[in-house]
């Protein structure tokens, strides 16, 4: 087996890494991407808020309400004291007519508040019963989203499980020394161990190679003098 035949393994060996990598990584991003909807998380966050308000706000209006009817169960049997001749005492006749005028002023006071529960309450409903059809439709589309995501990831699992295998076969041949190198170089040159080189240039580094170099480079495994790299003359 040739030096010529070495280099061009080691080339062959980087495209298989080099694939190996960019999927690894677009792995990673639907990993990253499958974990959370940060959409989602915000309009689901943000509904169960506006329906505990919601509730809140129920719950104070049914308590006005009540409140308001024992005001008026109390106010009809003042009037019925100070209406019903029973009461002769004019004492007590002036107690009871400003009894009445003060329920008076509260009841009105009540249903003030009552009506501004009731608007509360009107305007919460609105909100949440939007904002329930948008968390709907989003979970929808991220439902089908992550489906297309979960294939996606199968599929690069499998074409991973591929390249591995193939990585394997394609290094058993290749000498442990210049495999070595090749990681050394893979390691500080961000996976691009091997350059090719195209009209006499160093694809790696983009200088013209002195013509001895290149020579060399034909016939055995030789480094780049500018950039380190193996030089594959393909
Ligand atoms: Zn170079």
């Amino acid at each position: 087996m040739g030096r010529m035949n070495e280099t061009r393994q080691l080339y062959q060996l980087q495209e298989i890494d080099l694939e190996t990598e960019e999927k690894r990584q677009r792995l990673r991003e639907i990993e990253e991407q499958m974990a959370e909807n940060v959409a989602l998380t915000a309009a689901q966050e943000n509904l169960a808020q506006e329906k505990e308000l919601l509730a809140q706000r129920q719950k104070e209006l049914r308590f006005a309400e009540w409140e308001l009817d024992d005001l008026q169960a109390k106010m009809a049997q003042t009037e019925k004291r100070l209406y019903g001749g029973s009461v002769r005492s004019p004492r007590e006749l002036t107690r009871l007519e400003e009894e009445v005028g003060h329920s008076k002023a509260q009841k009105r006071a009540r249903e003030d508040n009552i009506i501004e529960l009731m608007e509360d309450v009107e305007r919460l409903q609105k909100a949440v019963d939007e904002h329930s059809s948008e968390v709907e439709t989003l979970s929808r589309e991220w439902q089908v989203l992550l489906e297309q995501l979960g294939t996606e990831a199968k599929e690069l699992r499998k074409a991973l499980a591929n390249l591995e295998a193939r990585r394997i076969e394609m290094a058993k041949p290749i000498p442990p020394a210049a495999l070595q190198l090749y990681d050394i170089l893979k390691e500080a040159k961000q996976g691009r161990a091997v350059a090719r080189v195209e009209r006499g240039m160093c694809q790696g580094c983009r200088i013209t190679l002195p013509t001895m170099e290149l020579q060399r480079a034909r016939s055995s495994l030789v480094q780049c003098s500018s950039c380190d790299r193996i030089l594959y003359v393909g």
